[in-house]
């Protein structure tokens, strides 16, 4: 096995409650490997004898800490909820798309000789300036000169790029609020969420995995979870406009088709090989 598979077990397992790094490594020793795993398990005394039995820890580990981290896996407490990795890495990969766009419009294109950050509106970007941006890419010179440009401003306006930074935190949380997005739309670490294009769930993708009837090599990255999916591709990420999406919708549709275009027709034939997959299986 390689150290990559081992490092996403160990993440995995530290998201539960009371999973330390050093008892990640022990679980994996005596067998459990996942989340899923340690939560199905009916008693603790089995689980607290072998973690005792292995020479990873110098004391003796209580039956109550042993049942503590099989409750919080069933009861899905985790420290660092996949949501909550989810809302991070949308909100960050949001931001970086727009201070581009914000130096594009106020330094690039206008000429200001800084971005005003006493507006609000610095993030409501004019359409003409989106329009130019995307005409760019028909010039790689002109994108690679503006990416020049755009990596000196980057350096010289660290304290600005701070407060766009925390203006914009307070942007994407009034159009998306983690409360929401955390409790609402994507749930706990063991909700067994379903994408909204093929109807797949979480559970039977699981299930697939292990009857080995799923091929992609990713799945180490990408597949296991439900991904969010913005249902028009060229809106903001808010409540009305993000979808739960299994990876395999999701690399398919891109920005191309709408919600309605891909449901009704590629979702419906993903959703026949799912079920035909499934009844395959040996459950
Ligand atoms: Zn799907």
């Amino acid at each position: 096995m390689n150290g990559n598979k081992i490092d996403e077990k160990i993440k995995s397992l530290m998201r539960v409650d009371y999973v330390g790094e050093k008892y990640a490594e022990v679980l994996i020793e005596v067998g459990i490997n996942s989340p899923e795993e340690l939560r199905s398990l009916e008693d603790g005394k089995r689980l607290r004898e072998k973690i005792n039995k292995t020479d990873k820890l110098d004391y003796n580990t209580s039956l109550d800490y042993v049942n503590n981290m099989i409750k919080a896996a069933k009861e899905g407490n985790y420290k660092n909820s996949i949501a909550t990795d989810k809302y991070h890495n949308i909100r960050d990969r949001v931001f970086t798309d727009t201070l581009l766009l914000v130096y594009y419009e106020n330094i690039y294109i206008k000429k200001y000789s800084d971005v005003d950050v006493s507006k609000e509106e610095i993030f409501n970007i004019e359409k003409e300036t989106i329009e130019r941006f995307k005409g760019d890419y028909k010039e790689m010179d002109r994108v690679r000169e503006r990416n020049r440009k755009y990596k000196a401003w980057k350096e010289k306006n660290k304290d600005i790029i701070k407060v766009i930074k925390s203006l914009f935190l307070n942007h994407f949380e009034e159009r998306l609020p983690y409360d929401y997005f955390s409790k609402e739309f994507y749930k706990e670490d063991n909700y067994n969420r379903k994408c909204e294009y093929c109807g797949i769930t979480e559970k039977n993708i699981k299930l697939l995995i292990d009857e080995e009837k799923i091929n992609t090599k990713r799945l180490y990255s990408r597949g296991n979870h439900m991904e969010v999916d913005r249902k028009e591709s060229s809106g903001e990420y808010n409540k009305d406009n993000i979808a739960l999406c299994c990876y395999w919708c999701n690399n398919a549709k891109t920005d191309e088709f709408t919600c309605e275009e891909f449901k009704d027709n590629v979702g419906s034939v993903f959703k026949k090989i799912w079920d035909e997959r499934l009844t395959k299986c040996s459950y």
